[in-house]
């Protein structure tokens, strides 16, 4: 008994404050109230939806009879892949000024994001482009938007509930850059494990690597505070319970209960991230993401391993009294449960265990989408944006271009 307590740490309770979050509704068949939330903000809404995740399940037929039966009409648009500035603009320029009251999206990532954006600029009718950050006119956003239900049918990027939607124009010249505003918060975040059963492996493991990394570098972020602490442990131990469960697929329990478990850790993913930022493996996500047809998660798997293995080490060198890398040892523990561990074998066991996961899943190297040893000079200047802000280490060029050439 002395010893427990002789072990426990004082609480460190460093000032902090919150950002704007949805009304979050959680839960297998949470998506049955869609009809009644929408119809609350009034009868027309716009809905966006992928080219076939949600409307290839028995669920979209249903919720067009509910819709009809409330007395909604809508209108639908497809967004297929990462939404660019032009795609956002031509919606926004279609339905400005057609009466819409609400916003409904239903997808993945790319989806949710592209709909926060138009519902932003809607009630305004002016180019995404006035507002997008480091590439646009740099003219303030001064809101309102219009509400916007966001509803995910992937466990990966919690777009449902951050303030900024990503939009990207690909190729050597592109970026990959957030138009970001409280009030782009959506008004209801639907997240319902059900909507997870129909998507593929790949997806989920990509996706799913994606929450992980977000989790991990939102506990690990030098801006992370009790509060998010709390939140981001409660997600990292439910993505490391299920994540394996929920890839594997199928209609055992434990497939079900793992679809609830990274839905679950999807969504805390993105309320941790929106409060106190990412890491460098985001910083790098941006460039690579924009140059490269690699997709988000898939950049976030492949390099976490190597980004986690990169920031211990740096720590160790130049601030061995960081509390990162006592937090680095408990992640370790956590992923690692039932074996005595020190600190330095815990964070060792963290980066082996992040490697097996990757290579695990399967997930393609950076090389396998073109990436070469030419590029990473490019990939290195152009990382360091908002994400890296919150490393909790400032990584030197040689040190992230060991990170990128060992996913080679
Ligand atoms: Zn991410």
């Amino acid at each position: 008994m002395l010893d427990y307590f002789r072990n426990i740490k004082p609480m460190k309770l460093t000032a902090f404050s919150t950002v704007r979050l949805p009304k979050i509704i959680f839960g297998e068949n949470s998506h049955q109230q869609l009809p009644s939330l929408v119809a609350a903000y009034g009868p027309q809404t716009l809905l966006v939806t992928g080219s076939a995740s949600f409307c290839a399940t028995p669920y979209w037929p249903q919720l067009q009879d509910a819709l009809k039966t409330t007395g909604l009409q809508w209108r639908n648009v497809i967004i297929d892949g990462e939404p660019s500035p032009q795609q956002v603009d031509r919606i926004v320029a279609q339905f400005h000024q057609t009466g819409i009251d609400s916003v409904l999206a239903i997808g993945g990532g790319s989806v949710l994001d592209a709909a926060k954006a138009i519902a932003g600029l809607l009630p305004h009718g002016n180019s995404v482009m006035d507002y997008l950050e480091g590439v646009g006119r740099g003219l303030d956003y001064k809101g309102p938007a219009i509400p916007f239900i966001a509803v995910p049918t992937t466990a990966g990027t919690g777009s449902e509930v951050t303030m900024n939607a990503v939009l990207s124009v690909r190729g050597h010249n592109g970026f990959k850059k957030s138009f970001r505003h409280p009030d782009l918060v959506a008004e209801v975040a639907v997240v319902d494990p059900l909507l997870l059963a129909s998507c593929p492996p790949a997806l989920i493991a990509a996706n799913g690597m994606d929450a992980f990394t977000q989790l991990l570098e939102s506990y690990l972020s030098c801006r992370a505070n009790p509060l998010t602490d709390a939140l981001a442990w409660s997600g990292l131990e439910a993505m490391n319970q299920h994540f394996f469960a929920a890839w594997k697929g199928g209609d055992s329990v434990a497939a079900q209960q793992g679809r609830a478990g990274i839905a679950y850790g999807a969504l805390i993913s993105g309320i941790t991230l929106a409060q106190v930022g990412l890491g460098s493996v985001h910083g790098l996500a941006s460039p690579l993401g924009a140059y490269f047809p690699i997709p988000h998660g898939v950049v976030c798997g492949t390099l976490v391993a190597a980004a986690t293995e990169e920031n211990i080490h740096s720590l160790h060198q130049r601030q061995p009294d960081s509390p990162a890398l006592e937090k680095y040892a408990q992640l370790g523990r956590l992923l690692n449960p039932g074996v005595e561990l020190t600190n330095l074998q815990a964070q060792e066991a963290l980066v082996t265990t992040l490697h097996e996961w990757t290579q695990r899943l399967e997930l393609p190297k950076l090389s396998h989408y073109g990436v070469q040893a030419s590029d990473v000079d490019n990939i290195v200047a152009n990382c360091r944006g908002g994400s890296m802000h919150t490393n909790p280490i400032v990584l030197t060029d040689n040190e992230i271009r060991k990170i990128i050439e060992s996913q080679f």
